[in-house]
């Protein structure tokens, strides 16, 4: 099977995928299958989204790759409307969540070099966190279980701090920082929530000892939380922001918004990449982008998660703990002796593909403008299998 011609670093399911349409999926067997999943938080327009297969077939007729010896009319257009969407002065394009904090990581360096010399090294980020699957990221990455002895030696000037810690932040920084970089809402980690008021303070904190703050919004942008970004929720300005994964609907894509003082550090030479900023994704990236600023397009993700939300805590299900998130990224806690991961079998089994991360906790994420009758086709068979837990 695929696992004998693909490396297996996956575990996959022995399920092939063939098509979809809206927030519904079909095997290779013809078997229907409810969107709660969306390629774990990418797929944010559903499958074959019309204006996007529409854009994206439009511009392979143009021009697929361009290589930054020029820029492209799309990329242009499509940075230009980001950057008046967020309120950020420059846009880097990369192709992956893993390389837009790979840049975010360099810039940081760079800043600290600028702002403090060779001490200046330092950079935070939570426990918990999950940052990539690159060296440098790895070793950001908040969770011990991401930094087996095989990989060894990691990257030097990594510490961490515990999201929501009001005693950590007192003392943490100081000279030798040069960033910290939060994960607003953590994904992998269980979907946890870093509360509005200590990420605020720890920005302040971070800043007051010279650092820049970053947000690594990978998972939670564009539009996943009920805003185009989960940091304007949080409050704590961040003067970088990472995206990547719903970034362009499915086409890889992902990079840094950078602002402030944090703007100017990159100069030519510094960080590249032969295929950011690349046409196919710029021009599915822009369909995204319009999408998602449509009058009540946000509010309705907001309304969508609560109602998702309430719906499961209605179960009733014994093996249910606590539910967590924000718009339409939903972590539900599974009581011990019940397991995450063979809830998420279930569900598979009947239909139904969701995700599991943190210690025990079943993840949806289902695409951004899924329609209330998958949501309620979703939700029963949910139902059925956690009241049979
Ligand atoms: C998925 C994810 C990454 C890594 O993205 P890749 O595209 O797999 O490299 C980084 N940070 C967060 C928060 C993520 O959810």
């Amino acid at each position: 099977m695929a696992s004998k011609i693909v490396v297996n670093n996956y575990g996959s399911f022995d399920v092939t995928m063939v098509k979809g349409k809206g927030s519904t999926c079909y095997d290779i067997n013809g078997k229907k299958y409810i969107d709660f999943l969306a390629g774990i938080a990418v797929n944010c327009l559903g499958h074959n989204f019309k204006p996007l297969v529409k854009a994206i077939s439009k511009q392979a007729k143009k021009q697929i790759h361009v290589c930054n010896y020029f820029v492209s009319d799309i990329g242009v257009q499509y940075a230009t409307e980001l950057l008046g969407r967020t309120g950020f002065d420059a846009v880097y394009f990369g192709n992956s969540g893993a390389e837009g904090n790979e840049a975010a990581i360099k810039l940081a360096r760079k800043y600290g070099y600028l702002n403090g010399g060779e001490k200046r090294r330092v950079i935070y980020t939570l426990e918990s966190s999950f940052h990539g699957r690159t060296l440098a990221t790895l070793t950001a990455t908040g969770q011990d279980k991401f930094h087996p002895a095989c990989f060894a030696p990691y990257v030097d000037c990594f510490k961490t701090i515990k999201a929501n810690d009001w005693e950590a932040i007192k003392t943490a920084f100081d000279d030798t920082t040069a960033a910290l970089l939060i994960e607003c809402v953590q994904g992998e980690g269980g979907v946890n929530i870093v509360d509005a008021e200590w990420a605020k303070a720890a920005a302040d904190a971070a800043r007051k000892a010279g650092a820049i703050v970053m947000a690594d919004e990978v998972q939670t942008g564009f539009g996943r939380t009920g805003t185009l970004l989960a940091s304007e929720q949080l409050g704590f300005e961040p003067e970088v922001v990472s995206f990547a994964k719903g970034a362009a609907g499915g086409v890889p894509f992902g990079g840094i918004l950078i602002r402030g003082k944090a703007a100017d550090v990159f100069k030519a030479g510094d960080h590249q990449s032969t295929f950011g900023g690349n046409p196919l994704a710029c021009a599915a990236g822009l369909v995204v982008l319009n999408e998602l600023t449509k009058p009540g397009f946000l509010e309705s993700v907001s309304e969508k998660g609560e109602y998702m939300r309430k719906a499961i805590a209605g179960f009733g299900a014994k093996c249910v703990g606590e539910i967590r998130g924000k718009g339409l990224m939903i972590g539900v806690d599974m009581i011990e002796p019940v397991n995450a991961v063979e809830v998420e079998k279930k569900l598979l089994a009947k239909g139904l593909l969701t995700s599991t991360a943190g210690k025990n906790t079943l993840r949806i994420v289902p695409p951004l403008n899924i329609s209330y009758k998958e949501i309620d086709e979703g939700l029963s068979i949910l139902k059925d299998v956690l009241l049979s837990e």
